[in-house]
């Protein structure tokens, strides 16, 4: 099969990962006459429950990544952080999109902030930090606040630490108990960001309109879309984010984090090589999702319109929400506007994404003022 030629609904669909993205990518897939395999360590997984075949073996097991790449016409991935070894295993019986080279760059934050630097894109001020000595002078370099990160597998605020001050360097170095991490120096910045866009492999680009996130304990909590500022500066993170996704020659979804300075500058925080919490609510607001936009990419079909349908706004529900019982789904959705999602996860766990709601109205302000309430209702 050439790299262009398209692959049909009716085709088997293979995600690696099985948590909630690929729980809406196998909806979006199934709903398009695609079959969906999933491989992880777990059972009984969000996308399990949706997939028409959940195999559950470890990403270290090659046979059974070799295996579950032999039954499907395309790979692709919900959870980037698996061993590049995974990828390349699955790539020897059918295409991985993205393809392994981008999974490299993106699952360590040193490799990924140093390739954006090299290929132009503004970045945070970082260094990299292997030693106590090396934090130190690089906090001298980058003067404090600062944070440090580990190098590898970080998310949702994983693995990363706040420095205040430089005397503060030892107990944070031997917090993170790591040998090689990315000190940055801290953005206060006027917002956060996100753009997400895919690609096709034939160049073909589109990117949603850009998201406004707000995060509450480094875990994503609200997104608006579309995000209140200038059309310059929509314009401008629209324009970076094709840039990376032309530039690591992506087939498939990326989403670009960045921060708006209150200078409107942008500088990239970090990329997800697949689609992203933020872009959540493009299931119920925008013409095609993120979900349908990753099927379509990479299958090789025509991208769909990112046209924003409503304002929209959405809110995580993390395992908190549980802490005094079952949820009160009722009233929240009493509010036509609100829309309920939930991923299928058995235990609430605190900090553990179980689901979301989206609103959609007339305004941003008003579809963040209504998700907030729905939530509230809870
Ligand atoms: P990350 O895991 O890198 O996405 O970081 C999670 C969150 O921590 C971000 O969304 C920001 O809210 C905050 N954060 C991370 N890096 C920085 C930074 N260099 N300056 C300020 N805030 C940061």
């Amino acid at each position: 099969m050439s790299d262009t030629s398209a692959i049909l609904p009716g085709a088997t669909l293979g995600v690696l990962g099985s948590g909630q993205l690929g729980r809406m990518f196998a909806i979006s897939a199934r709903r398009m006459g695609y079959r969906v395999h999933t491989f992880s360590p777990d059972t009984d997984s969000p996308t399990g429950q949706v997939a028409d075949v959940e195999v559950t073996a470890s990403y270290d097991d090659l046979d059974a990544v070799a295996d579950f790449a032999k039954q499907v016409s395309v790979v692709t991935f919900e959870f980037e952080n698996v061993p590049s070894a995974t990828a390349e295993a699955a790539a020897r019986f059918a295409p991985v999109r993205p393809a392994g080279n981008v999974l490299h760059v993106t699952q360590q934050r040193l490799r990924e902030k140093g390739t954006l630097r090299q290929l132009g894109f503004p970045t945070t001020p970082f260094r990299a930090v292997r030693s106590l000595p090396e934090l130190e002078s690089a906090l001298r370099e980058l003067g404090a606040p600062a944070v440090l990160k580990t190098a590898g597998w970080g998310y949702d605020g994983k693995g990363q630490t706040k420095i205040n001050s430089l005397s503060e360097a030892a107990s944070a170095w031997s917090l993170l108990a790591t040998d090689e991490a990315i000190l940055e120096g801290f953005v206060n910045y006027r917002l956060e960001l996100s753009v997400i866009a895919a690609r096709g492999p034939d160049g073909s680009f589109a990117a949603f309109p850009v998201f406004e996130n707000s995060h509450s304990n480094h875990i994503l909590d609200v997104t608006v879309c579309p995000a209140r500022v200038s059309p310059k500066v929509a314009i401008e993170a629209e324009r970076i984010a094709r840039g990376v996704l032309e530039s690591l020659d992506v087939v498939g979804v990326l989403c670009v984090e960045m921060f708006l300075t209150h200078d409107d500058q942008l500088l990239i925080n970090e990329l997800a090589p697949r689609p992203h919490n933020s872009g959540h609510l493009t299931f119920d607001a925008n013409v095609t999702s993120q979900f349908e936009q990753q099927v379509r990419a990479i299958c090789g079909l025509p991208l769909g319109s990112t046209e924003l349908l409503r304002p929209a706004a959405m809110i995580n529900l993390l395992g908190d929400v549980w802490s005094n019982g079952e949820p009160r789904w009722t009233e929240a959705l009493a509010l036509p506007d609100v829309k309920l999602h939930l991923y299928g996860k058995m235990s609430a766990r605190p900090g553990r994404k179980m689901g979301h709601l989206t609103a959609m109205t007339n305004s941003a302000d008003e579809a963040e003022r209504l998700v907030r309430e729905a939530k509230r209702r809870l």
